[in-house]
């Protein structure tokens, strides 16, 4: 099975239990924002910009666990910002837990060790000392690291932690080997401590699974790799969801200025062209969702955005109408559902009923929308079951000869060679490192709105321009496929 079968049944009882009610319309998935703060600055990143002014604020732990109650989804991704900012992060999972929903912690990868050491601590035992040793042999943690958890003392013994559980995943961005994944992070490194944090989390036994979005420039060979190789971790599932940006002013330059969308936009063409081979990757690797949502991305069926199944709640309430649009904030879920107008959103038939939404076929609009059977077609209960609840694949074998750690590791950091590349292409113009005191500034400063890659949306055409940059520049001995 894809999800523990618990799980699955929890989600298949909510979906029945609303049907038999005759719901129009349910949480399947509540994104649950505590917080905008963030410890890296991504490339476009969506959130640490549409709420630049906000980032500080935090939504209380009782308020999460409310929204939680309010919408009653049966699953709750905790995103953000980074969650493991969050100061009562594990509080809130324990609440969460309470309430008996699943929990996938949405994050960059970067705390998750120092968590899990903690969890270690808090509950050593003599029992665990081969465990310690495994982890300090595979370099996951340190000797000095694993001598704190032995010794530690009764304020880490007390504190509250994140445990492994079969109700709980990591849930970590991954948008790429080595060399993709840090230039879209801006960090030299985050790959490496990712694929760490995996290492170590499934051998104290937690559930993993991974995030990614997928750009105009994603080159879909290296991401079918980066399957191979997370597979070959033994992570337990994978999103993807194509990344969109959906920023109207754009549009309406396209319009006047008559230039080609497509210069800007993923469009509905270019994505089925990205996402042609979903199907084949759902029989190889643990891809999760619905086959009926990977049909849609593979082009061959039309669904309608049930955004209101996937609610975001975040500092300023439930953020209307989707996770990637902002047109307003609702006090409640109930709220938000009465007022919104939503059969102002979507594309019906082809044709959009919000110009915004004309290329949008992301996982938080359509996702749910190939598990309610909203555009059902015969069969499609059968597909889904079958796909769900039949054996996963199996860990792809030979993923450990994908040669991941292309960048960083072996010298082709960003910093060191893509940084050169663009700026040498850009020729003293201002490019995307100048945070984090690098030589030049971001091209553009487009505000938010776009696929969630860690669950946070971004802006897919800043990412674009930058992957397109190094991949047209770069030294064709910086690989970005393996094998
Ligand atoms: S994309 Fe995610 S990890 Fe990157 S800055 Fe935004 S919230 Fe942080
Ligand atoms: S189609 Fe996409 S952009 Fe439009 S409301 Fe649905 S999820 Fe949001």
């Amino acid at each position: 099975m894809r999800f523990p079968l618990a799980l699955s049944l929890k989600i298949t009882r909510h979906i029945v239990k609303h049907k038999i009610l005759r719901t129009p319309k349910f949480a399947m998935v509540l994104q649950l924002e505590p917080l905008h703060t963030c410890n890296l600055t991504c490339t476009g990143c969506g959130r640490i910009r549409e709420y630049s002014t906000s980032l500080k604020d935090m939504v209380p732990l009782e308020q999460c666990l409310a929204a939680a109650v309010d919408c009653d989804a049966p699953m709750v991704s905790i995103c953000g910002g980074e969650p493991l900012i969050y100061p009562k992060i594990e509080e809130l999972v324990a609440g969460l837990r309470a309430q008996g929903r699943i929990i996938y912690i949405c994050t960059n990868g970067v705390f998750m060790r120092k968590k899990m050491r903690e969890y270690l601590a808090a509950h050593y035992v003599a029992s665990m000392e081969p465990m310690l040793a495994r982890l300090v042999q595979e370099e996951l943690i340190t000797d000095k690291e694993a001598d704190q958890i032995r010794k530690a003392d009764a304020s880490a013994r007390n504190k509250p932690t994140i445990a492994p559980s079969k109700w709980m995943y990591w849930n970590v961005h991954v948008d790429g080997l080595e060399f993709t994944h840090d230039l879209i992070v801006e960090r030299e490194g985050v790959f490496k401590e990712c694929v760490a944090a995996i290492k170590m989390a499934k051998i104290l036994g937690y559930q993993v699974a991974t995030n990614t979005t997928v750009y105009k420039e994603t080159d879909v060979q290296e991401l079918e790799d980066m399957f191979k190789y997370l597979s070959w971790l033994e992570v337990d599932g994978h999103t993807i969801s194509p990344g969109y940006d959906y920023d109207a002013a754009k549009k309406d330059m396209a319009k006047r200025l008559g230039r080609d969308p497509k210069d800007f936009f993923l469009t509905r063409e270019l994505t089925r062209a990205k996402f042609k081979d979903i199907q084949r990757w759902g029989d190889m690797f643990t891809i999760f969702g619905t086959p009926v949502y990977q049909e849609f991305l593979a082009g061959k069926r039309e669904l309608t955005c049930t955004a209101w199944a996937i609610p975001t709640f975040n500092v300023k309430g439930w953020k209307a109408p989707c996770y990637l649009m902002t047109d307003g904030h609702y006090g409640t879920y109930k709220e938000m559902l009465n007022q919104v107008a939503w059969e102002k959103y979507g594309v019906v038939d082809g044709v959009a009923r919000d110009p915004r939404c004309e290329n949008c076929m992301v996982h938080c609009g359509y996702d749910p929308s190939g598990a309610l059977g909203t555009n059902y077609q015969s069969g499609d209960n059968w597909k889904n079951f079958r796909y769900n609840f039949w054996p996963k694949p199996a860990p792809y074998a030979e993923g450990h000869k994908v040669k991941a750690f292309n960048g960083f590791s072996i010298g082709k950091g960003h910093l060191a060679e893509a940084k050169a590349v663009v700026n040498r292409e850009l020729a003293g113009a201002k490019s995307a490192y100048a945070r984090g005191g690098n030589d030049v500034a971001a091209p553009s400063a487009t505000p938010a709105a776009g696929g969630g890659s860690c669950g946070t949306g971004g802006d897919t055409s800043q990412r674009d321009e930058l992957l397109a940059k190094i991949r047209s520049n770069t030294d064709k001995s910086v690989p970005a496929k393996s094998e």
